[in-house]
């Protein structure tokens, strides 16, 4: 089998494992409402039945899509690996809108059902299940935060709210969840009987709450602890960013690669509270890893007056902006702005033939301009400075194309990253010019 072959099998099996693992997700949620059928939860005695029914498959698959939702954000490695953080966000997204509706259709049911059987209005109906126990009166707090999270994330993207605004009402998700869990075992008659679906539940519940606090909390803990992670310089740059080295103990088993991020908290009085992505901006070396940062906001504009020695606390490695996902052996590199970074230590590990195409507004303006011209030459790669205003696609006025700069463009994989709407440019002249839609790459620097 040729190179070529190689690479087309191996992208094709990672395109059906991705889409299998999105599908496997509602595979579950139809074992759980197999398992309240089997357990006789749709047993009709009157016609009213088959509607109380329905809004109690409502609320069993609006379960497991809420916790296929925590597995997916919990950055597990086996999520990671399996879709990236990307895919597995833009799920996480789609999944919680489906979620909600369902919630409310299994609360909607049940409730206009118990109303009609009791002959109350829905209102009373609703303070009588508090009678049922304290379990109740969580339930219906949980869907009221869930509501709010909701509401604020549609007003969020309307309105554009503060990154760190949006994140302090999403954190209302886990007591919405912890407020919601009890009602399931202990009010479903389906689960309380130690049955398969019992265990069905178990077996889901720990999976993605145990994944979260594995990974979320106690890993971070445990790389602190042992890889001992420091700041050892902060370096400014000529273009106004700022390289921070870190310095720590085998920094090799943390399995890190080029093109990858982590998600950084610098541990000292006024950042503690606040973790942000920011990439490799070289490849990882057993003491040390490096990062760069475009001044943008008050966190990454404070990132130059760290102090050397200040502790850090890393999530991941995350992302799979990386040379595993690769369809050919050769490559084009295209960055914009800060979106180097990456780029930058893409090109550590790049095999021949690689271009580098740095679309930058001035040489004095790009970051890591002469690193990358550096390394280019060390690695036998090809670099293309695109200088100049915007032009009308993604390069300058003069109209460059990928297909007119890299003319064997088609036959490599071309890795972008820069802002969105320049990045959606380069992705369009690259599948203009015959590159596969698998052979393109993107890291996304925002949302
Ligand atoms: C995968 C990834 C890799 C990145 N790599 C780099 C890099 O190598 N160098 C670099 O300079 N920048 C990088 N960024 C962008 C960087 O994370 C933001 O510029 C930074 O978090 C801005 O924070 P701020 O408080 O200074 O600015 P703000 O004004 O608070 O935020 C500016 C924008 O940054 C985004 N942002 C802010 N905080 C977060 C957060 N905690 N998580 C996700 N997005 C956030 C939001 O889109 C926000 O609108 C990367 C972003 C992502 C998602």
């Amino acid at each position: 089998m040729s190179t070529v072959e190689a690479y087309a099998r191996r992208t094709a099996r990672r395109g059906w494992w991705r889409d299998g693992l999105e599908a496997s997700i509602y595979l579950v949620a139809a074992v759980g409402v197999a398992l309240f059928v089997a357990s006789g939860g749709l047993l009709v005695t009157s016609p009213i039945d088959h509607v109380y029914g329905l809004g109690r498959v409502a609320g069993i698959v609006a379960a497991v899509l809420v916790l296929s939702q925590i597995t997916l954000i919990s950055r597990a490695p086996y999520v990671e690996r399996a879709l990236g953080h990307d895919r597995a966000a833009a799920i996480h997204t789609r999944l919680g809108k489906v979620a909600f509706i369902l919630m409310l259709v299994h609360v909607g049911l049940v409730l206009v059902m118990n109303a009609r059987y009791d002959g109350r209005s829905i209102l009373t109906e609703a303070v009588a299940l508090w009678d049922l126990g304290w379990f109740m009166v969580a339930a219906q707090v949980g869907l009221g935060l869930f509501t709010i999270v909701v509401a604020t994330s549609l007003v969020m993207v309307r309105s554009r709210w503060r990154y760190e605004r949006w994140h302090a009402v999403h954190l209302l998700v886990y007591v919405a969840i912890a407020a919601v869990v009890p009602h399931q075992f202990l009010e479903g008659s389906t689960f309380r009987d130690g049955g398969a679906a019992w265990w069905f539940w178990l077996a889901l519940w720990t999976l993605a709450v145990g994944s979260f606090l594995v990974f979320r909390i106690v890993r971070p803990l445990v790389l602190l602890a042992r890889h001992d992670l420091r700041v050892a310089a902060v370096e400014p740059q000529p273009d106004g960013s700022t390289s921070v080295v870190m310095s720590g103990r085998g920094l090799d088993r943390l399995g890190a690669r080029p093109g990858q991020f982590l998600l950084w908290r610098f541990l000292d009085r006024q950042r503690w509270t606040q973790a942000h992505p920011w990439s490799l901006s070289r490849a990882p070396r057993p003491d040390s890893l490096r990062i760069t940062v475009k001044p943008s906001g008050d966190a990454s504009a404070a990132v130059a007056g760290l102090r050397v020695g200040t502790r850090v606390l890393a999530e991941g490695p995350l992302g799979i902006f990386t040379d595993v996902e690769r369809t050919a052996p050769g490559s084009v590199l295209v960055a914009s702005g800060i979106g180097v970074t990456p780029i930058r230590a893409l090109l550590e590990e790049a095999q021949a033939p690689c271009t580098v195409v740095l679309r930058v507004r001035s040489r004095e303006e790009a970051p890591l301009i002469d690193e990358v011209e550096a390394l280019a030459a060390e690695r036998d790669a090809e670099v293309v400075v695109v200088a100049g205003p915007r032009g009308s696609g993604w390069g300058t006025a003069a109209g460059e194309s990928l297909g007119a700069l890299v003319p064997d463009v088609a036959s490599r994989d071309v890795y972008v990253c820069g802002p969105v709407r320049w990045a959606d440019a380069v992705e369009l002249d690259a599948r203009a010019a015959g590159v596969p839609a698998t052979a393109v790459h993107r890291e996304r620097f925002g949302w």
